[in-house]
């Protein structure tokens, strides 16, 4: 890991180099009455230090809806589109610059789930081109709780490099850290020089660890109360057959945007559509709070009302997953408590049981 102070105009002069070199870079951004992160073409277009986007970066690795396959039946023969053959060439280098660090840790579990065998070839072409520069949070939402799922204001996981603004400012103006993280990041600097100050080439590892302290204790307050979600994972499953899941599914009515809105939720669906003379095979997002996510052609559900489905929600996240993959399915990003139509709020159930 490299770390150096940088000053703000070098940061924004290097992502002009980068934008000029035909790199697709995305970064938060308001949008009529939603924020997303969004592609911008100049650097005038960049806003820093937005507030965690509505939406998270999750659709650019994994589509909503995606063609995997193309199909026509020309006399009873199936004949496939050979150019939809996905491989690393195929996906232009793309940046996602200024994304918090709950967004960047999401990444982990997306590559859990996606790039483990058998590997989703879709999501790897994507993600062998994709390279995240993550930015510490200075706009906490107060549904957010990413202390409690092991993380932090300015944690690097997930990120290629990271960038915590200084909280003093030298006389030329706003200074970072910069944290060059993984080989990937190290392939960015080396190829767009990016211009450090001189000054403070040789940063220890403490005064990096005091930089951090300083940002997170400024702004931790701001979120909710730091709890461990990360251990006793047993006490959820000890309490699958508790009575405070009717209390807490029966207000849930399958809307399904908790799922779509969360950054690490990767269930999908394969439908094949027919439009024009052409059949596609589309790999769709979907829910595990849909009433037919698990119906069986048979008619039989075994998760037959959101009761069952919530529970599902929230001991996949916090029990099976940390158990095989040894991190909680949940960055804490407290979007679902904030766009759930009735208010459910994931760190009050979780709290209930640790
Ligand atoms: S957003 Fe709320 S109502 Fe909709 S499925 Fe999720 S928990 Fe249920
Ligand atoms: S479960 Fe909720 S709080 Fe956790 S990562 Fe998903 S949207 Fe964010």
């Amino acid at each position: 890991m490299k770390a150096f102070i940088v000053e703000e105009k070098n940061i924004l002069n290097w992502l002009s180099k980068l934008l000029q070199s035909n790199i697709k870079v995305y970064v938060p951004k308001n949008v009529e009455d939603y924020s997303s992160y969004e592609q911008i073409e100049q650097i005038e277009d960049l806003v820093l230090h937005q507030k965690r986007p509505e939406f998270s970066f999750k659709n650019i690795l994994f589509p909503q809806t995606e063609s995997v396959l193309e199909y026509t039946i020309e006399k009873n023969w199936v004949k496939t589109n050979p150019d939809l053959n996905y491989n690393s060439t195929s996906e232009e280098k793309t940046i996602i610059f200024g994304a918090p660090p709950c967004d960047c840790a999401s990444i982990i579990a997306l590559n859990h789930v996606f790039l483990s065998e058998p590997i989703d070839i879709f999501y790897k072409s994507k993600f062998d081109n994709v390279y995240i520069i993550g930015l510490a949070c200075t706009n906490p939402e107060p549904e957010c709780f990413c202390t409690s799922v092991g993380s932090s204001m300015t944690s690097t996981k997930g990120s290629d490099i990271f960038l915590t603004p200084l909280s003093s400012k030298s006389n030329s103006g706003k200074e970072y850290l910069v944290e060059v993280i993984t080989t990937k990041g190290m392939e960015l600097l080396k190829d767009y020089e990016l211009q450090v100050q001189k000054s403070n080439k040789k940063i220890t590892k403490n005064a990096i660890e005091e930089i951090k302290r300083k940002h997170d204790s400024k702004y931790e307050s701001q979120i909710l109360p730091k709890k461990d979600f990360t251990q006793n994972n047993q006490t959820l499953s000890e309490n699958f057959y508790s009575k405070d899941w009717e209390e807490i599914g029966i207000t849930c009515f399958g809307c399904g945007v908790c799922a779509y809105v969360c950054p690490t939720c990767t269930c999908y669906d394969l439908v094949d559509e027919y439009e024009s003379g052409c059949f596609r095979r589309c790999k769709n997002w979907d829910s595990c709070g849909f009433a037919n996510f698990t119906l069986h052609a048979s008619g039989h559900n075994p998760r037959p009302t959101q009761i069952e489905r919530y529970r599902q929600r929230i001991l996949h996240k916090f029990t099976y997953f940390t158990e095989q993959v040894g991190m909680t399915m949940c960055v804490g990003c407290g979007r679902c408590t904030k766009f759930c139509p009735v208010h459910k709020d994931i760190y009050e159930v979780r709290s209930r049981w640790i």
